[in-house]
């Protein structure tokens, strides 16, 4: 699969590299075995190494100007006009290199100047050691440790520079040497000195680079760490779906999404002060929610109502769990909007269960209400009776008035069965011009006197001009739900029975199923 994001260039493992690099030290010089990482080391250091060669040359030039004038001791001796020569040699090169660095833009360019400043130097000292004055072995020793020391060059360079400066100073000491003094003493003290000062130098090589490569690590590190929180942030941030991370003790908000802040009106200055329980629109349901995770950690499909920046109440759902950070527990939750789905869900359900022309529960619904009824019935031991009602002449009706009227009749009856009946009593449509009735807590002669009275209720009843001549009655009959009954269909059938009988009987009255008990003196029974 292809990643989402497309590699960097600085994606490159810091650690991995830094290993290698470290490795590759070269031992006896103690800079980088690779060229390229030799060259960013240089470059990074090229404004110090500038002003350091500068400061190195005004110092050379300074100092010799001075040993110029203590030179003139020598005046009338053979060795006082070289003496000036050379040290106005050094002073002018000195000069000639300060001015040549300010246009030199890299490291290698640098090393060129001050290369020829070593050459010209050097050799222009081992003229004026050639004097042997008092201070000529002071020199002999000093300007090799300012060649390794002071002179910033790549460690073969200073190695070669020393040794040949070193060379070329003993040659010219000992071009006038004094009779008694040792050349071999001379030779061993320069080799010793060029030997610890490439030891030194190699050293100060290595301290310096690794210093340069830890800082460099941590750096990138640094900067990896930043990138991966600032697009972890950018991420969360722009989340489609709103998020919200709280504290799990009181809800205090600690980060929230933009799709999150724009649901609910969240501004920067509510984070870490305001806390999110103030959207609950039922409070019940956040303690809920609450203890659901501290049993599972999780949860998911969390149902709830949540009050909105709009001012509405919208139902969500909610998909949370707890995370430990280090300030303690805290809940981090996604919340998705889901009224639009569930309006259009409680359509659906309203339409699969609703008869379109009562607005009336429809038969499957009127069923499926039943079977609750009769198991609560069942349990608390109270009585539960059923009517079914079948209108009369109902074909005549549709033929005399016409079909609307027909359909404006059944929604009247309709209507009166619910102003009529308890709000615990259950209508439904059972089809065509049958209607059936559940009358929860109510015995047989109960429902037989409520039934009577529906009967009474819908011969009074008159539809508007043009229909105010119809006439509309019912059949109906009765049936005691009994605990035996394992579905309606069984009180129904009852009832069906019963219901026939009052049609045969005549019409427009109630009928009783035989094998109902205590049967009411006024109570019509089925034979
Ligand atoms: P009975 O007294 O024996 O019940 O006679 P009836 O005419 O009511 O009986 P039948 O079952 O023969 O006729 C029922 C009629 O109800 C037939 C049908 O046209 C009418 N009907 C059924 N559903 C609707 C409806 O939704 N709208 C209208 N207007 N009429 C309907
Ligand atoms: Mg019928
Ligand atoms: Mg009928």
């Amino acid at each position: 699969m292809e990643p989402f994001l497309p590699p960097n260039a600085n994606d490159r493992p810091v650690s991995q590299s830094s290993d290698r690099a470290t490795e590759r030290l070269v031992g006896w010089s103690g800079e980088f075995c690779d060229r390229d990482l030799e060259r960013v080391f240089g470059a990074g250091q090229l404004p110090a190494f500038l002003l350091h060669c500068r400061r190195l040359l005004i110092a050379s030039a300074i100092l010799n100007a001075l040993f110029l004038i203590s030179d003139w001791r020598f005046a009338g001796t053979t060795h006082f006009w070289p003496a000036v020569l050379c040290r106005s040699a050094i002073i002018l090169t000195s000069l000639g290199c300060h001015t040549r660095l300010h246009f030199v833009q890299s490291i290698a360019n640098a090393q060129r100047v001050l290369g020829i400043w070593v050459a010209i130097t050097g050799l222009c000292v081992a003229v004026l050691v050639s004097s042997h004055s008092e201070l000529a072995l002071f020199v002999l020793l000093l300007l090799p440790m300012i060649v390794y020391l002071g002179v910033p060059l790549p460690f073969r360079w200073s190695a070669c520079s020393g040794v040949t400066v070193s060379v070329m100073l003993l040659i010219g000491f000992e071009v006038r040497r004094q009779p008694g003094e040792t050349l071999i003493g001379l030779i061993v003290a320069l080799m010793t000195l060029n030997v610890c000062l490439m030891l030194v130098v190699a050293r100060a090589n290595r301290l310096r680079r690794l210093e340069w490569h830890a800082t460099r690590t941590s750096r990138a590190f640094a900067d990896e760490l930043f990138a991966s929180r600032e697009m972890l942030a950018k991420l969360f941030a722009a989340a489609p779906v709103p998020m919200v991370v709280t504290y799990a003790t009181d809800g205090r908000i600690l980060q929230v999404n933009d799709s999150c802040s724009a649901m609910f009106g969240i501004k920067p200055e509510m984070i870490g002060v305001t806390s999110f329980h103030q959207y609950y629109a039922k409070p019940e349901d956040r303690e809920r929610l609450g203890d659901e995770l501290r049993r599972t950690g999780r949860v998911d499909h969390f149902e709830t109502q949540a009050l909105c920046a709009d001012g509405k109440l919208r139902t969500v759902m909610v998909k949370a769990s707890l995370i430990d950070l280090t300030g303690g527990k805290a809940l981090v939750a996604g919340i998705i909007d889901i009224s639009e789905h569930k309006a259009v869900e409680m359509g659906l359900e309203w339409l699969a269960s609703t008869d379109p022309l009562t607005k009336l529960p429809n038969r499957l619904s009127f069923f499926s209400t039943a079977r609750a009824e009769m198991k609560r019935a069942a349990r608390l031991d109270q009585p539960l009776t059923l009517l079914m009602i079948d209108l009369d002449h109902f074909k005549a009706i549709n033929d005399s008035f016409g079909h609307p009227a027909g359909d404006q009749a059944l929604r009247a009856f309709g209507a009166l069965c619910v102003a009529q009946l308890r709000g615990t009593d259950i209508v439904g449509r059972l089809g065509g011009e049958e209607f059936g009735i559940l009358l929860p807590d109510t015995d047989v002669r109960a429902a037989y006197s409520i039934a009577e009275d529906l009967c009474a209720a819908l011969r009074d009843l008159r539809l508007p001009a043009p229909n105010e001549a119809l006439r509309l009655t019912a059949s109906i009959g009765l049936a005691r739900v009994r605990l035996t009954d394992t579905d309606l269909d069984m009180a129904l059938a009852r009832a069906d029975r019963a219901l026939y009988v009052a049609k045969r009987s005549g019409r427009d009255q109630v009928q009783g199923d035989s094998v109902d008990v205590a049967q009411p003196p006024l109570l019509k029974i089925v034979p």
